[in-house]
């Protein structure tokens, strides 16, 4: 495994303890300590690699799935836990994006996506939090505003349960002053994203699929018709191998897959359980909320009413002291109300960007297969995928999948992209800051 890579996985830092706690126990899975063989090796225990497997297994595909750590410890393990119509952008700009069929496939898959994660959970009875309460989109200036409107009025066009709310409308779902327009999208929702691992990768179990987790992937090579994968203590030989294993990607094959990736950091934090009086307040309908500024930022409540906040930090490092006190001002701005705010739990993880927000799929050799590059969406988007490289797998047709097969193109800057990224971040940030400063600090009634 190259270096990088690896180094990724080493400084991912510990799951969190909230997540696991108030999700279904981990199961002991064995390391892999033998030679071995399966039609499929999944590479990857998070949401793609699960999600394959599980598929695979279902249609009677030997499969075999192989995880460094353990299950979900990637970002799967560490979400914010939005399930959000599948696509990161609007079905307006993927039209723009890509020719008409493909776009078509992936609005469709927008559509269906959350359905998919929400039926799996109730299927397989997983134990995560799942609310089907739609997400909130909030506008943060008026020219978002104008965006939120003409989105909301685009998306009811195309038939989606979407609803553009008013300032006061706006005030009571979020609880927030700070804006004076959202759009309410009902197809998403929320889940304990390390429960739905954990979940899939029991039922991908049941279903017949070995799992071995601290047994990294080190090498591959060719094998008769097939593929020999190797680990510290053991290998597998299989006639297909997929690689899901996101922004802990290396280069495979001698292709430059690692150069597709920038992998970012991503911060969480929950808080103590909130006071009733605020809880009736903040979120009362359990829809997490989004805005729309340049930086991600994202608010929920969980159901035992602690609040929970995903906030962009430092983008390379794997520790942000004082990240924690940013997070308390940036609440304590959306609401006021909130006069103290106690942090009972925090972590982080590496997201797997793309320099388009379009993940990737990829043939990397026949028999090869590698998804990557979910952007901080992958809850839906990552288990829709999964299907789809089982689809492949299994030898099916091409034209059904939602995200078609592409060449590996590396970023022609990927050596340079930590400065690069580091720059647009901060005239980014500048101009999120701005935006509070002038529309921020005063209830939205007074807004220009
Ligand atoms: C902090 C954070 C918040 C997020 N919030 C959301 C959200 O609210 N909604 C949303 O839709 N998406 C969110 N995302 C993105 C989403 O979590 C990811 O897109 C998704 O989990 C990707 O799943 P994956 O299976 O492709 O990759 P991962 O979950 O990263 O899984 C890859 C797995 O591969 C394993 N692995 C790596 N190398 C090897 C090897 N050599 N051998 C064997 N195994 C290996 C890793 O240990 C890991 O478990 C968030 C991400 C982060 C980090």
């Amino acid at each position: 495994m190259p270096q990088s890579a690896e180094l990724f996985l080493e400084t991912a830092g510990p799951l969190s303890v909230y997540l696991s706690q108030r999700a279904e126990p981990a199961i002991a899975w064995p390391q892999l300590d033998s030679d071995t063989d399966a039609d499929v090796v999944v590479i990857g225990g998070g949401f793609t690699g699960l999600s394959c497997a599980l598929s695979l297994a279902e249609s009677g595909v030997r499969t075999v799935l192989l995880e460094a750590r353990e299950i979900g410890w990637g970002a799967s393990g560490r979400a914010w836990g939005q399930v959000a119509a599948a696509a990161k952008f609007m079905p307006a700009q993927i039209e723009k994006d890509f020719p008409p069929e493909i776009a078509a496939r992936i609005n469709r898959a927008a559509e269906t996506a959350p359905d998919v994660v929400f039926n799996l959970v109730k299927k397989h009875d997983i134990r995560c939090d799942a609310v089907r309460s739609g997400n909130l989109i909030a506008a943060h200036n008026p020219a978002k505003e104008q965006w939120v409107r003409t989105t909301a009025q685009d998306l009811q066009r195309r038939g989606y349960p979407v609803r553009l709310l008013d300032a006061a409308e706006t005030q009571q779902f979020t609880g927030s002053q700070r804006y004076r327009s959202a759009l309410l999208d009902e197809r998403g929702g929320a889940l304990n994203p390390l429960g739905y691992a954990r979940g899939l990768a029991r039922a991908a179990g049941q279903a017949g699929v070995e799992t071995y987790t601290q047994s990294p992937f080190t090498s591959l090579q060719k094998s008769g018709s097939g593929w020999r994968v190797a680990t510290p203590h053991g290998s597998v030989t299989a006639g297909q191998v997929v690689f899901a294993t996101g922004a802990f990607t290396g280069d495979l094959l001698g292709q430059q897959t690692q150069r597709e990736i920038i992998p970012v950091r991503a911060y969480q934090a929950v808080s103590q359980p909130l006071a009733p009086e605020l809880l009736s307040q903040i979120l009362p309908g359990g829809q997490p909320l989004n805005d729309t500024r340049r930086m991600f930022s994202g608010v929920r409540i969980w159901p035992d009413g602690r609040l929970h906040v995903g906030l962009d930090g430092p983008l390379f490092r794997h520790h942000a002291d004082g990240w924690l006190s940013g997070a308390t001002q940036r609440l304590q701005m959306m609401f006021p109300q909130l006069t103290t705010l106690n942090w009972a739990y925090h972590w982080a993880g590496w997201v797997d960007m793309t320099v388009d927000h379009y993940p990737r799929l990829h043939r990397l050799a026949p028999g090869v297969l590698a998804a990557y590059g979910f952007s901080g969406r992958g809850v839906a988007i990552g288990t829709l995928m999964g299907r789809d490289l089982a689809a492949l797998a299994r030898g099916e047709e091409e034209d059904r999948l939602v995200h078609p097969l592409t060449d590996v193109r590396p970023l022609w800057f990927h050596a340079v992209h930590r400065p690069l990224v580091s720059s647009l971040t901060a005239r980014y940030r500048l101009e999120d800051r701005l935006n509070d400063a002038r529309y921020g600090r005063e209830p939205s009634s007074l807004h220009p």
